[in-house]
């Protein structure tokens, strides 16, 4: 293969993560656009088409709750069929490399993991959507079991240990950040020395707050995004650009002479 052209902004991207020892990569929703799932913020996106519901309101009533099986029984085996994209794959080939310390993700839709990200290295901020779990005994089951029990006709799954009420393995608004991933993010951004976001708009809380908690740790910011961001003047490298086509180019010109 012939090697890339880089531009400017790419060598610089370059430099920064062949001098680094400790990169952690922190993703949004907008690195799993180009496999098909939109985001939220963005035109089309769920926000305006159907928001999810907040934890009180599941738990309280039924008929959100049958509401919230039915489009699972509908939307799930639309998201397990989504295939990585070439971003996803670039931080899968960062990691073989050795120096990707760790993803921080915002996703529930398991792609780190599917394009061979180790499970131990990816930290999910908003829970995943493979998994269930009962709000009583905290039994946890997965997906493809419950599929089947909404498949025959099941309307509202409920925990087969104890009877108690199953609720999505994501954060719910309303829900509290799950503890141990948002530790283990704040210890990642404190230990790295590259923080690369992607496809992130940092407007919530705690994604928002990583990259400042990276900076006063003495980390150099890449920021790779179709819009801007409000972390873009402080950034090292700012790139302007879709997910997929930058990061593969970055992680191939780690191979070029340039
Ligand atoms: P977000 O705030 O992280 O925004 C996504 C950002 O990505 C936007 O700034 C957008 O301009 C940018 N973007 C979109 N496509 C891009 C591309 N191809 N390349 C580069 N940048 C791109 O996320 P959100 O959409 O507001 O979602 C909020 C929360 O909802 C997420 O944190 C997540 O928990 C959940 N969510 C998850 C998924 C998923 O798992 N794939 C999808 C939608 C929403
Ligand atoms: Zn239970």
């Amino acid at each position: 293969m012939s090697e890339p052209i880089l531009d400017t902004l790419t060598t610089r991207a370059v430099s920064l993560i062949r001098g680094a020892s400790a990169i952690v990569a922190m993703t949004g929703a907008g690195i799993s656009t180009e496999s098909g799932i939109p985001d939220y913020r963005g035109p089309g996106g769920v926000w305006e088409t159907q928001a999810p519901p907040t934890i009180g309101d599941f738990l309280v009533n039924p008929e959100t709750r049958r509401e919230f099986w039915r489009r699972r029984l509908s939307d799930y085996p639309t998201l397990v069929a989504r295939e990585p994209n070439s971003g996803h794959q670039a931080l899968a080939d960062l990691e073989r490399r050795g120096t990707l310390l760790a993803t921080v993700t915002q996703n529930i839709d398991g792609l780190h993991q599917k394009a061979g990200n180790s499970d131990r290295r990816v930290i999910e901020l908003h829970g995943n959507a493979h998994q269930l779990r009962c709000v009583d005994c905290g039994a946890v089951f997965a997906a493809p079991e419950i599929q089947h029990r909404l498949e025959a006709g099941d309307p509202e799954p409920v925990c087969t240990a104890c009877g108690g009420i199953l609720r999505s393995g994501t954060v719910l608004f309303g829900d509290p950040m799950p503890k141990a991933a948002l530790d283990l993010s704040i210890a990642a951004a404190r230990a790295c020395d590259v923080l690369l976001i992607v496809g992130s708009s940092l407007v919530v809380n705690p994604a928002a707050r990583l990259p400042e908690i990276a900076r006063r740790h003495g980390a150099s910011l890449i920021v790779i995004n179709r819009t801007p961001t409000p972390v873009d003047d402080v950034a090292d490298v700012r790139i302007q650009g879709e997910a997929g086509p930058v990061l593969s180019n970055l992680v191939r010109g780690l191979d070029s002479g340039e």
